[in-house]
């Protein structure tokens, strides 16, 4: 059988156009997908309340961070990262998609694709008086941030990925075929057109249009395998860089089982401009939940994560090896670049002022790892923001829009090939980028079910 579409991963954009194509009956339509399928609405994912990063749901890959080894986390199952993420749900601003400089992708087209999801969105509700939540939004804004609830892709308390937004209702489709455990090897190229994906476990299948929608780390690992090494294959892989200020909450203060994101808050270097920092509170953490942690710390924590919004610095992704089942080498080269560094500092000092405002510091009974005197100091501030910067599993860029696709995100001399996945963002949105991904994907499938 030759399918009109195979996909390759079924993450939040992979669930998207699998799940838009097939509404056609007469489109055979088959996605692939390398982690497993635990059927609709999981209840091993339902919890929306914190990251799934382990139950073997998630990719864990060692990256390379400037001479350090980070773990790297990609969702591996259906509804790939959307199904093991944060929830937090925020498109991004209109200055993010006109700043991209790509006519079909002006906030004024892209608008009513966000508008349009499938995806629901839980606005978040103002913290009650008294909450460690209320009391870091009083301290942002006595610094002049700008905060508020954190809207999350929930209902009911429970997590909605792309899978069970929008795959689950297609899953009966005759004409929408779904298999999992079946990581694809490679493309096949045949006279310059896509002819179908080799997988790595043997078997081939033939298509008449390939999309590749395996997330920024592993789209361009298929790209190379298949032979298709456009410059900016691999190339430019952003995410948000992250430093987060760890703090042991008092008794009382630790709801166990709460939402970990439930308020945040920006601020922009110049007045009036872009906002380029968030920072993030996170509460109701059990510190045995996170590995980044190495158990300095046990029981109930919180934190204050300073996340740069638009940073400058870029690394890349890099085969391994030929074996398709090898993870590909991540270089993340987070604040590699010195203004990145600037602004992280200027981030820090802001999380370490609001958790030791006295609204929040009432709440606190320590702050970890930070002290005074490394804060006042820029050298030895930018010497710890270097050392402790992390990823915040938001890759992008790595089959950038302009070198390695067209605005339709076609591969560019390639026919039949697509990419449709964070891999082709010119930038990150000044936001956490899932919404982005599913807009992206409505948008492709949109033009694709015309071509
Ligand atoms: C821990 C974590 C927390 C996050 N928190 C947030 C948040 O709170 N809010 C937010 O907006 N964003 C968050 N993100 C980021 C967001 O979820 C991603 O940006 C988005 O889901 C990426 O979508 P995608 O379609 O590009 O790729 P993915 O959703 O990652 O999908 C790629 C899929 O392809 C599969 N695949 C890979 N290789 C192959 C292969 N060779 N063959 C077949 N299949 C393959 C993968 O297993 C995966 O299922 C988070 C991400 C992580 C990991």
């Amino acid at each position: 059988v030759t399918y009109d579409d195979v996909i390759v991963g079924a993450g939040s954009a992979g669930c998207v156009l699998a799940a838009r194509l097939s509404e056609d009956p007469a489109r055979r339509v088959l996605l692939l997908e390398a982690g497993p399928d635990p059927g609709p609405d999981p209840p091993a994912l339902r919890d929306g309340a914190a990251p799934v990063l382990g139950g073997g749901y998630a990719w864990r890959l060692a990256a390379g961070q400037r001479g350090r080894t980070v773990p790297y986390y990609a969702g591996r199952v259906v509804g790939g990262s959307s199904a093991i993420n944060g929830t937090m749900a925020i498109p991004g601003t209109p200055a993010d998609f006109d700043g991209w400089g790509f006519p079909e992708w002006t906030w004024e087209r892209v608008r009513p694709a966000f508008e349009g999801l499938a995806m629901p969105v839980r606005q978040g509700t103002r913290p009650a008086a008294g909450t460690v939540e209320a009391a870091f939004l009083l301290g942002c804004a006595a610094l002049g941030l700008d905060g508020g609830p954190v809207p999350t892709t929930t209902s009911r308390g429970r997590r909605v990925s792309a899978a069970t937004a929008y795959l689950d209702g297609a899953r009966e489709r005759p004409n929408l075929g779904i298999r999992a455990d079946a990581p694809v090897a490679r493309v096949l190229l045949e006279g310059g057109r896509a002819a179908g994906v080799e997988l790595a476990g043997g078997g081939r299948v033939a298509a008449r249009r390939v999309t590749l929608s395996a997330g920024a780390i592993f789209t361009p690992a298929i790209l190379l395998r298949s032979g298709v090494d456009l410059p900016g294959v691999g190339a430019h892989l952003t995410d948000h860089p992250a430093v987060v200020v760890w703090a042991v909450p008092r008794p009382g203060v630790h709801r166990p089982g709460e939402p970990w994101h439930q308020a945040l808050a920006t601020t922009a270097s110049t007045p009036g401009g872009p906002a380029d920092l968030q920072l993030n509170l996170l509460a109701h953490v059990d510190a045995g939940q996170v590995p980044q942690l190495g158990g300095a710390l046990a029981g109930p924590a919180i934190a204050v994560s300073a996340m740069l919004l638009a940073p400058a610095s870029r690394g890349h992704v890099r085969l391994a090896a030929a074996d398709p089942l090898a993870d590909p080498v991540v270089e993340l080269e987070l604040a590699a670049e010195p203004s990145d560094v600037r602004r992280l500092a200027e981030g820090v000092r802001l999380a370490w002022s609001v958790l030791r405002f006295p609204v929040l510091g009432r709440q606190v009974a320590r702050v970890l790892a930070w002290t005074d005197a490394v804060i006042e100091s820029d050298e030895a501030l930018e010497r710890a923001v270097r050392a402790f910067v992390s990823p915040t599993w938001h890759p992008a860029g790595t089959a950038r829009m302009g070198d390695v696709v067209d605005q339709c995100l076609r591969v560019l001399g390639v026919d039949g090939l697509h990419v449709v996945d964070a891999s082709v963002l010119p930038s990150l949105p000044s936001a956490p980028p899932n919404l982005t991904c599913l807009m992206l994907a409505e948008r492709a499938a949109a033009w694709m079910a015309r071509a």
